[in-house]
């Protein structure tokens, strides 16, 4: 397997205009002959389809749930980033550019990032085209507001809804082309094989959900826009199906799997309050405007908290780190957290919670004001917890939300399988080893809106590719194989719910690959993993049939991949010896605590190829060069 990222040579500020200039195209006319497969209909797939069927191709869309409206990407609530510089306040596209990587802590790809910055600011007027309703200041100018990790105000938001806003404006455009005719869109539909036909990738099997029929799909290109992984935790803020067998078995059929180890860990989510939980819920980082983290100064403080005066409390956040406070990125707001907690000044019920605070800010601005920027999130964490937060402060803790890994892709979003392109959250490209706020959106409208269109008719207009059907014997043997997976799924008949396996998969990585990791801890898991997946094979109790809707067969699909996947995970945390990001080894920190990089050995993306069952990956090394940023230890303070 070769690496060849096609990153564009020469000044970073006009690399992708020479690169763009430099690109076959594929003319209108011809463009109707090429069949795109689409997998995904969150911000990435979306936008994607959308622009491409507005282009001329046919496309294919597919996703599991009911409606492309309901994908994932409709929980995000903060915002999205944007060098629009409204504000006057220092921002432009460098900035954002230099925010993103040494937010990444220096490890992404300086000219994917300086792409992405540059075209933010077309992401929001094509949003504010199509209608986005994004918060606007009195005067009607969209308004700002400021995110982790950045010192200016460059966020662009609806609320705490602003995936959904953004999704529902994508949503239109697909919609449009449906009704055109140029999307077919194929709801209730699982991906669960890619075709690969002389090692391009060719179509895809799928299973109706509903009626459990499988089919195959065929076309000239397969993008792949199936979100992140953070659900191999179990108790993730992502929502229950989000999962990894899109891009899992795409990695088994030749797809490199870039920094699996690359997890976010958020730190205002709403505590775990116990062993019946299925699911976390974020709080937006948007609350970091305004709320004030703290916990009381000794440990064991059980007053409440209005009756803990100034004194007594330590404002944690704003101590450490004096010039970002409590908008310091995630990954070093979540450590601190845990810091203070591992020291007994937790909060709430086991000690796991620290206060966000609102008090401050509800007698400087006003309730009303405090109401009408996160006036949802309070709702919906006074329903949660039953606690008003007007009243009393929030209690948070960090909790799993985002996956900086994922394919690996070279600059023009393709893998290192001929045609099969990633976009969004499913691929590794433009974060590092830490994503900041708001920035997840921007990259999937980007990927989708305004990348793809090029890169795809760049690959296109060169690439000779054979007639393929539904009948070729490649096709063929992909749905076998599919079908007899289903089949062995139903046949165990052992005595444990794939929940159960997956409980306890999520514990161990939680505990072992979480927000922090140790090379012992790492090697437990290395060995407790391949028991409980062959457990797994024995044990399994999965009841109904596969020719009807049955959610326990779809859930066993996926908690098979996520329990090969976990291993490949707890291999990349072991493997690299170093703290970066969200990426924490206990025994790589300076001596105040802080993530201490190894950048002389690992300054490079680590591309994980499968080698094929009971095999060990092999690692391959992009390296990382930093020619426009220099590389530094983080400082927030
Ligand atoms: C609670 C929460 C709040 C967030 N808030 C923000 C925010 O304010 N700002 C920000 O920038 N980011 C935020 N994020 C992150 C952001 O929402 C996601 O990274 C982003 O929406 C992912 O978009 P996507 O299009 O890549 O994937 P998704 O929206 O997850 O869409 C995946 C699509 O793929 C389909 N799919 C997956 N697998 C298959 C398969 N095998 N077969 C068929 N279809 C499949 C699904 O049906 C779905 O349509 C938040 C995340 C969470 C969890």
């Amino acid at each position: 397997m070769k690496l060849d990222s096609k990153i564009p040579s020469g000044p970073i500020e006009t690399s992708w205009d020479r690169h763009r200039f430099g690109m076959k195209l594929v003319n209108p006319a011809n463009k109707r002959k090429y069949d795109v497969i689409v997998v995904g209909s969150g911000l990435a797939g979306a936008s994607a389809a959308a622009s491409l069927a507005e282009l001329g191709y046919n496309v294919k869309c597919f996703c599991f749930q009911d409606s492309p409206r309901r994908a994932h990407s409709i929980a995000a609530q903060g915002g999205i980033n944007a060098a629009k510089n409204y504000q006057n306040d220092g921002d432009s596209v460098y900035r954002l550019f230099y925010d993103t990587v040494k937010g990444g802590d220096y490890r992404a790809r300086e000219q994917n990032v300086y792409r992405l910055a540059q075209v933010s600011v077309n992401i929001i007027d094509q949003c504010v085209a199509q209608g986005v309703p994004f918060a606007r200041e009195y005067g009607g100018l969209l308004a700002n507001r400021s995110f982790g990790g950045a010192q200016v105000s460059r966020t662009f938001y609806a609320r705490g809804q602003t995936g959904q806003q953004l999704l529902i404006g994508a949503y239109q455009a697909l919609e449009r082309q449906i009704g055109a005719g140029n999307v077919k869109m194929y709801a209730r539909h699982e991906m669960l094989d890619l075709v690969t036909v002389n090692g391009q990738a060719r179509g895809i099997v799928t299973r109706d959900l509903v009626s459990g029929k499988l089919e195959t799909h065929t076309g000239h290109a397969v993008l792949l826009c199936t979100g992140g992984y953070g659900n191999v935790f179990f108790l993730s803020t992502n929502a229950k199906n989000c999962n990894v067998t899109a891009t899992w078995r795409a990695h088994k059929k030749g797809a490199a799997f870039a920094n699996p180890c690359y997890t976010q860990i958020h730190p205002t989510c709403i505590p775990v309050s116990g062993d019946h939980q299925s699911k976390l819920t974020l709080m937006s980082e948007s609350l970091r405007n305004d709320g004030r983290v703290w916990v009381p100064k000794q440990g064991g403080d059980k007053r409440s908290p209005a009756d803990i005066p100034e004194g007594d409390r330590d404002y944690f956040l704003e101590r450490r780190y004096p010039s970002f406070g409590n908008l310091v990125p995630r990954d070093v707001a979540s450590r601190a957290a845990k810091a203070v907690c591992d020291e007994g000044r937790g909060v709430g019920p086991g000690g796991l919670g620290v206060y966000l605070d609102f008090s401050d800010a509800i007698k400087r601005l006003g309730e009303p004001a405090v109401r009408e920027r996160y006036g949802n999130l309070f709702e919906m964490y006074e329903r949660i917890t039953g606690e008003d937060p007007y009243k009393v402060p929030m209690r948070i803790y960090p909790a799993v939300h985002y996956t900086m890994g994922g394919l690996w892709v070279d600059y023009n979003l393709m893998s290192t399988i001929p045609g099969l392109h990633v976009l969004g959250e499913a691929n590794f490209s433009d974060h590092g080893a830490n994503r900041l706020g708001a920035s997840a959106l921007m990259q999937g409208l980007a990927d989708g809106y305004f990348v793809i269109p090029y890169t795809l008719g760049n690959y296109l207009a060169g690439t000779k590719l054979d007639p393929v059907g539904p009948d070729h014997p490649e096709c063929r043997a992909a749905e076998a194989a599919v079908k007899e997976r289903l089949d062995k799924f139903l046949s165990i008949k052992g005595k444990r719910t794939v929940d159960s396996f997956h409980r306890e998969l999520g514990k161990l990585v939680w505990d072992k690959c979480g927000m922090s990791r140790t090379s012992d801890g790492l090697k437990e898991a290395l060995k407790k993993i391949p028991a409980l997946r062959e457990e797994f094979w024995q044990n399994l109790n999965v009841l109904g049939s596969a020719d009807s809707l049955n959610q326990s067969l779809e859930k066993a699909g996926r908690v098979a991949d996520f329990l090969e996947f976990g291993e490949l995970m707890c291999l990349d945390a072991l493997e690299r010896e170093e703290s970066c990001g969200g990426h924490f080894r206990e025994e790589h920190q300076t001596e105040e605590g802080e993530a201490k990089r190894n950048d002389d050995q690992f300054t490079h993306a680590a591309a994980w190829e499968w080698k094929g069952t009971n095999q060990k990956h092999e690692l391959h090394k992009e390296p990382l060069t930093f020619d426009n940023v220099k590389l530094a230890q983080r400082s927030y303070k």
